[in-house]
């Protein structure tokens, strides 16, 4: 197994040797011959990352994550986003509220988001916005951050990065009508936790599907057979740490380089190699957001 030799490895030897040893054999060896892969959706400023992001990094670089999206949960954390990517050149971000922060929303919050996404091109989309009914009810808070970060991500002709947990039906109707009404949207659903009905109502509305951790998880059946269908020109991977670690990781901190347990979890279910996931996935986070130069 491949995370078992590292703990031992760290305690003797010349530095060198040791950073080599504390490495994954078979990170190493996928990568090399390995499509590099996109992280399309991660949180790394979380205090989770603050002893050991250096070695952190190694290890998704060492697993060929090449691009990683770091994704905003309130406008507090841009300035630690930004530092982030300062440190480590791969990290493009979003800026937004998420809808669990919906209570966080002032007017002048889409006046922030438009500040920081103006001021730095490594801005490549608005969120996490979007709706969840699971752990709140505040639907019409939630609706008005919402609309008016979709309004600013159409005036920036930025994509959107779309959370929505157990408000699929609220979703749809709020961009179907916004569709409607002649609206430009265009985006991904992060984590999809959805079923196949609902991805085909989002496809529909041109978003991409982003798969996590939690499509290793067995019960998943639902978002098992999404995987299964999505279009190949539409979804991508993500890891959404620190959460959500995939099986073989479940139930320890996330981390960007277990994007290859995921990208290796969607191409079984699809029933095709992991370097066509790898390769696919990753051209489809470029297309979205921009991170083609990341990837050449
Ligand atoms: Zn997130």
């Amino acid at each position: 197994m491949p995370e078992q030799s590292s703990h031992n490895a760290t305690a003797s030897g010349p530095p060198r040797e040791r950073r080599e040893q504390r490495r994954e054999p078979w990170t190493e060896e996928m990568a090399e011959r390995s499509a590099p892969l996109v992280d399309s959706h991660c949180h790394l400023i979380f205090d989770r990352f603050a002893e050991d992001i250096d070695a952190v990094a190694e290890r998704w670089r060492a697993a060929g994550v090449k691009a990683l999206v770091h994704a905003c949960v309130e406008p507090g954390e841009i300035g630690a986003i930004r530092a982030m990517a300062d440190r480590f050149p791969e990290v493009r971000y979003a800026v937004g509220l998420h809808p669990l922060d919906a209570g966080l929303w002032q007017d002048d919050v889409p006046t922030v988001l438009r500040e920081a996404a103006e001021a730095d091109e490594r801005v490549v989309a608005i969120g996490e916005l979007g709706m969840d009914l699971f752990k709140a009810s505040d639907i019409e808070q939630q609706t008005l951050a919402l609309e008016a970060q979709l309004d600013l991500a159409e005036a920036l002709d930025l994509p959107v990065i779309v959370h929505c947990r157990d408000a699929a039906a609220p979703m749809l109707t709020l961009l179907e009508r916004r569709r409607d009404r002649g609206r430009r949207v265009r985006g991904v659903m992060h984590c999809w936790g959805g079923n196949p009905a609902e991805m085909k109502a989002f496809l529909d509305l041109g978003f991409f599907i982003s798969f996590s951790g939690t499509v290793s998880f067995s019960k998943a059946t639902q978002i098992h057979a999404c995987a299964r269908q999505v279009p190949e020109d539409r979804y991508m991977v993500e890891t959404d740490c620190p959460f959500l670690a995939p099986v073989p990781r479940r139930g320890k901190r996330n981390e960007p380089a277990f994007v290859a347990h995921v990208a290796r979890r969607v191409a079984a279910l699809r029933a095709c190699g992991v370097e066509e996931v790898r390769r696919v996935s990753s051209r489809n986070a470029a297309a979205l957001f921009g991170l083609e130069s990341l990837l050449s």
